[in-house]
């Protein structure tokens, strides 16, 4: 059968374009490496509790996810704040310090911030000084921009938690493109329904997918590892050929991350195979522990925390809205993350609790049960966010657009959010419309072809 578009990955943003697709009139289909549908969203299960491993939160300003959970029917609910978080610096700060250092650290956002407006949106390169700011790199530029330390860590940390890779090696260019399009450090708007400007999905993110995946019906094929898009014949079908057996098709969208993305089209142009060479994944590791009650709320804790050096860099209440446990969420990140493979299992989880401890009291020492999710180590998601070392952005490629008869989809083709939830809608829904525009069924569709 000749279906008119071939989608490869069935993670959100492949979803969400088959979903257009098939609306739109289209024949389409999903083709996806895993025996599930969710890509980087999961839900596991710790002390009978559901957690995501992987994609978590969404906030008042990403539309689309909105919109796409309230016609999906999928609830979200308040990130647990109530109390104090827990800033252990390691520095002894007193209140003056402390004071110090917060005036400096809201200036440097200030600062920052305005270097990020003014990076084109989606595209970097065409910065007036895009070579400049992608010549450095986030660590050594921070070191020369931020002179109060206490500053400089937090401002790191951040950089840290969302690029999850040693800022030694992060683009300037790259950090304020992706600062600038999420709406940087600046305030974002009224509160959620429900309270608060940070929501997690009842049941886990994944649910979107699942959702999606529902009405897709057999136009999902999973457990099936795509292995060459083959493009030869200039009017014909492409064929996607895959470990269980080969689909012909008008056009294919490729959903997934670009350096698994550029593996099988090796007729991408060039530009973007030296693009997709560069980046660099980040490596998060996910570490859950479940308790009988969340006893960091006797302690007026919030249950976040953050540390700018050690194994463990962050904590969150990951406790579920159901109450069927209280969970603590430690992000291990960057090389730490990479090297958790190679470390024994029992060391792993006695420094995760350990650091939980410390920050916490003995209590978080004896969890009723401990979960690892480990990305770095997941083969088909080339870690959790893409981002890119000095030298890679100012040449101008953008991982976007059609080029020949394949689509660039999957979070990082995003112009706004590129690496969230967000941004693989934007990116899914846009593959859509182009595909459908070029095939011609633009008549036939619900969607708007955008720019
Ligand atoms: P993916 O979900 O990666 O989907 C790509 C799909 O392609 C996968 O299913 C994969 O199996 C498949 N695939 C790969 N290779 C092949 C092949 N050869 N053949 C067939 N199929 C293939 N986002 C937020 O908005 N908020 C958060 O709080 C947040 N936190 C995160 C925390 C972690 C630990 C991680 C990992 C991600 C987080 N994200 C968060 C990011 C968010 O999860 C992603 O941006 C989003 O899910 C990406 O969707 P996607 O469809 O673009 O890509």
């Amino acid at each position: 059968m000749l279906h008119d578009v071939a989608i490869v990955g069935a993670g959100l943003s492949g979803l969400v374009c088959a979903r257009r697709l098939i609306d739109a009139g289209a024949r389409a289909i999903v083709v996806e490496a895993r025996p599930r549908v969710g890509g980087r969203l999961h839900t596991g299960r710790v002390g009978g509790a559901e957690v995501d491993l992987g994609g978590q939160w969404l906030s008042v300003d990403q539309p689309r996810l909105l919109a796409l959970a309230g016609a999906l029917g999928v609830a979200s609910s308040p990130q647990p704040r109530a109390g104090r978080a827990a800033l252990d610096d390691g520095r002894g700060l007193g209140l003056f310090g402390q004071l110090r250092a917060m005036i400096a650290q809201r200036r440097a956002m200030r600062r920052i911030d305005r270097l990020a407006r003014a990076i084109p949106a989606g595209a970097p390169g065409e910065a007036a000084d895009a070579a400049a700011l992608d010549a450095i790199a986030v660590g050594p530029w921070l070191a020369g921009a931020v002179a109060d330390p206490a500053a400089r860590e937090r401002i790191a940390l951040h950089a840290e938690l969302v690029f999850a890779v040693d800022l030694a090696g992060l683009s300037l260019l790259d950090y304020l493109a992706r600062l600038g399009a999420t709406g940087g450090f600046a305030p974002r708007g009224p509160d959620l329904p429900g309270g608060g400007r940070d929501h997690r999905f009842v049941g886990g993110a994944q649910r979107l997918a699942l959702a999606l995946a529902d009405g897709l019906g057999a136009a999902v094929r999973l457990g099936e590892p795509v292995q060459a898009i083959e493009t030869a014949g200039a009017g014909g079908a492409l064929t996607v050929r895959g470990s269980a057996g080969s689909h012909a098709a008008r056009r294919v969208v490729l959903a997934l991350p670009p350096p698994l993305a550029i593996r099988i089209a090796p007729d991408l142009p060039a530009p973007l195979h030296r693009l997709a060479a560069a980046i660099q994944r980040g490596a998060v590791v996910k570490c859950f522990a479940a308790y009988d009650r969340a006893f960091w709320r006797d302690a007026g804790l919030s249950g976040e925390a953050y540390r700018p050096r050690g194994t463990v860099r962050a904590v969150v209440d990951a406790s579920p809205p159901d109450g069927a446990a209280a969970v603590l969420l430690a992000f291990v990140l960057g090389a730490a993350a990479e090297a958790w493979q190679r470390r024994d299992p029992a060391d792993r989880r006695g420094e995760v609790l350990a650091a939980l401890g410390e920050l916490f009291g003995d209590a978080a020492l004896t969890p009723r049960d401990y979960l690892e999710a480990d990305w770095a180590a997941d083969p088909w998601s080339a870690g959790c966010v893409a981002s890119t070392p000095p030298g890679a952005l100012a040449a101008g490629a953008v991982w976007r657009g059609a080029h020949g008869r394949i689509h660039l989809a999957g979070t990082e083709a995003a112009v706004r959010w590129p690496g969230y939830m967000e941004g693989a809608i934007e990116a899914g829904e846009r593959a859509a419309a182009d595909a459908l525009a070029a095939l011609a069924l633009g008549a036939r569709c619900h969607v708007k072809p955008t720019s």
